[in-house]
């Protein structure tokens, strides 16, 4: 690890990063952490350089890049962060500030992870940056766990397991995501490690030959077509996301079709569709496997085509289909609108669309009054972490609930009004019960009465949001006291 890499990774990115001040800031890292040692022997600024490295292959700015390089030196050496700011402005010391703030947790057991995520939510409601640095902080961490001694090793795993890769998750940063479970993956359950890297070992190996010589023929097939892929390849399944489904498939790998699966990426939209139609054409797909995301994204923002098809010699291979972009969010995420600035000058902003960004704050703000503020959080972590559906009013306006919400939860989303006087729903023209679990898609129509004079605490019984729920009860308690 370098620093002429880093340097010739952010250049690749960013042609007119400044590349000057990248160097005085390893140059300053590098005297502030002179004479410190990691665990594993190695000098500490080879940790600084990694952080960063990992932050200059996101492609993020330069200014991101300096704050993983600094990341560590307000905490660990006698250098403050007005010396950084009076150096690096305060863009750079802001964000090292938030690093620094997420760094200190003196709780232990289940407060200490409360705590954890508590932190995490403020500091990405603050300036997500600060979780971008924390994910390659943590990345070379994991990477050098074997240093550790074995009950903190397994703290740091879980920890990153639980709260780090759920937030990439949430982020929309599959690539981090998928990272971070892996490497932690390893220490949390070994044995079950073991099990899945022996199942895999040659299969990959095997598969990916076979991938290779089905992209050939796909690549010729798209060309003939007059479409040329920005590029066609075997994609193989993270390690921990592929345990999980085993453990839903009954541990049984042969049901695994997208064990690897085969990534087209062409220049647009039009030639996605067309591309699918060409495979189609000369392979037949499975029934009930064809997935638009591209019409119907994920709640997450995912966009792709997704067919599984028999293959050449009777395989069946999962095929995915996207533009270059498409791709980017998919492995980025919410991280892909910081990096397509080239002055290296970043937003601290959230980008307007970003609507759960929004809520975040939102929630931020109502636990910051609430007297219970464990049992929200609790509430407010499976809320943020559950799988997301979008349900529709019949304006068409879109609504982001956790998976199995009902109307109440929905008629709360809209406003507390709604919630409190809802006496009935319809679901895509059906009258349905209020307990109903809602899917993506739905079109919700609550049906109000003026006259109600407040929320059933029967509902408590299947709400799902924490919204919902806290304001059910705040009202119920004072429709009894009043
Ligand atoms: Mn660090």
């Amino acid at each position: 690890m370098e620093i002429t890499r880093l340097l010739r990774t952010i250049k690749t990115h960013h042609p007119q990063a400044d590349l000057d001040l990248v160097r005085l800031a390893y140059d300053f890292a590098e005297e502030a952490h002179r004479g410190q040692k990691r665990l594993s022997g190695e000098d500490y600024v080879t940790h600084s350089l990694a952080t960063a490295q990992t932050l200059a292959e996101m492609k993020f700015s330069a200014a991101i890049v300096i704050a993983g390089l600094l990341h560590d030196v307000p905490e660990d050496t006698s250098v403050t962060l007005e010396d950084i700011k009076k150096n690096f402005g305060s863009d750079i010391a802001g964000m090292i500030q938030g690093v620094t703030k997420l760094g200190k947790i003196k709780y232990r057991g289940l407060e200490r992870y409360i705590e954890n995520l508590r932190k995490m939510f403020l500091a990405m409601a603050e300036d997500v940056r600060v979780v971008f640095i924390k994910f390659a902080d943590r990345l070379h961490n994991l990477e050098t766990l074997d240093a550790l001694p074995p009950q903190k090793r397994l703290r740091v795993a879980l920890e990153s397991l639980e709260i780090y890769a759920a937030i990439a998750n949430r982020l929309g940063m599959g690539d981090i995501k998928g990272r971070i479970e892996d490497l932690s993956f390893k220490y949390v359950y070994p044995e079950e490690y073991a099990w899945v890297t022996g199942l895999v070992r040659e299969r990959y190996v095997e598969k990916e030959r076979y991938l290779r010589r089905t992209g050939k023929i796909v690549e010729r097939e798209l060309s003939a077509a007059g479409i040329t892929p920005i590029s066609v390849y075997g994609r193989t399944k993270h390690l921990y996301s592929l345990y999980k489904k085993l453990l839903r498939y009954d541990r049984d790998i042969a049901r695994i079709y997208d064990l690897v699966a085969l990534r087209i990426i062409v220049k647009n939209v039009a030639d996605c569709y067309a591309a699918l139609g060409i495979i189609h054409a000369r392979w037949k797909p499975l029934k009930g496997r064809i997935k638009d995301y591209i019409a119907q994204p994920k709640p997450n923002g995912y966009q792709s085509l997704h067919t599984t098809i028999f293959c050449e010699g009777g395989e069946v291979v999962e095929i995915q289909i996207r533009t270059e972009r498409m791709h980017e969010e998919s492995e980025m995420g919410v991280a892909a609108h910081w990096t397509y600035d080239e002055g290296g000058k970043g937003s601290a902003q959230p980008p307007q669309n970003l609507r759960w960004a929004q809520e975040l704050l939102k929630i931020q703000k109502e636990l910051g009054k609430s007297d219970d503020a464990l049992e929200s959080l609790q509430e407010l972590k499976i809320d943020v972490f559950q799988n997301r559906i979008f349900a529709f009013t019949p304006k068409g306006d879109v609504i982001d609930l956790p998976e199995d919400s009902t109307p109440v939860d929905f008629a709360y989303a809209i406003h507390s009004d709604i919630g409190d006087s809802c006496v009935g729903s319809r679901v895509n023209d059906q009258l349905v019960p209020l307990s109903t679990p809602l899917r993506s898609g739905d079109v919700v129509q609550i049906i109000t009465d003026k006259n109600r004079r407040a929320p059933s605490q029967d509902w408590l019984a299947f709400v799902k949001t924490q919204g919902a729920r806290s304001k059910i009860k705040a009202r119920v308690r004072k429709a009894r006291r009043g």
